[in-house]
């Protein structure tokens, strides 16, 4: 069988080192995950993790030592920074446990969970949907992908970002509401997970917005950094 136009490329993130390609499935992405980034939403307490989802094409993948670029995006005039460690998974499943969670994961990387947020604010007003606000074009700058192999199960370090060498957010692994295994576990009891699905576990305190010229810098301990510039 033919296809009636040529199917778009394959979506992959670079595995760091030339390792080559992870191929990407879909992008989950766990809503208010560290409590004090809950408490500046508008929420406390340890509510039920919520999701939501980007197109595999919102990637935007920045190798080691660059700084990627995304255009600021139209509709909004509050375009918020998110810092987030992604989970890369190599084996899929149905009703993960959280004891097995962890031999689902191939490896990390630092994302950007980038925002409108002013868009999300009416949404959540009007009982919308967030797609508009969290799954548009360029939505997800992600750098490398480091195998668990190599980095071993992260539970604990720090998460950053800084915008023009202003610290902004700062947080640590172990203060997510639910961890990642958790997370997996989660989500694999109303999606089946596939190899090539990333996970965005959610974000620290400190969110706020960027301008066109700006550059944001993001680490988490163990994955390096992500470098990306606002255009
Ligand atoms: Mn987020």
């Amino acid at each position: 069988m033919s296809h009636v136009f040529t199917p778009p490329a394959v979506v992959s993130v670079p595995v760091a080192g030339g390792g080559g390609e992870f191929p990407v499935h879909r992008i989950y992405c766990v809503g208010r995950n560290y409590a004090e980034h809950a408490v500046e939403m508008g929420f406390s307490g340890r509510e039920p993790p919520f999701f939501f989802m980007k197109p595999a094409d919102a990637v935007v993948s920045v190798a080691d030592g660059e700084t990627g670029t995304i255009a600021y995006p139209s509709l909004t005039a509050d375009l918020h920074h998110e810092i987030e460690l992604v989970v890369a998974i190599g084996r899929g499943g149905s009703d993960i446990a959280v004891a097995d969670a962890a031999s689902h994961i191939w490896g990390y990387a630092v994302g950007l969970d980038m925002t409108r947020r002013d868009l999300q604010a009416q949404a959540k007003k009007q009982g919308r949907p967030w797609c508009i606000a969290k799954g548009y074009d360029q939505s997800a700058p992600i750098g490398p992908i480091r195998p668990i192999a190599q980095t071993g199960e992260l539970a604990s370090g720090e998460i950053s970002l800084a915008v023009n060498g202003q610290p902004r957010q700062r947080g640590d692994l172990k203060d997510l509401i639910w961890n990642v295994s958790e997370t997996i576990a989660a989500i694999s009891a109303a999606w089946k997970l596939q190899p090539g699905d990333l996970i965005y576990t959610g974000t620290p305190a400190g969110v706020g917005a960027v301008q066109r010229g700006d550059v944001m810098l993001g680490a988490i301990a163990g994955l390096g950094t992500l470098s990306v510039a606002v255009r």
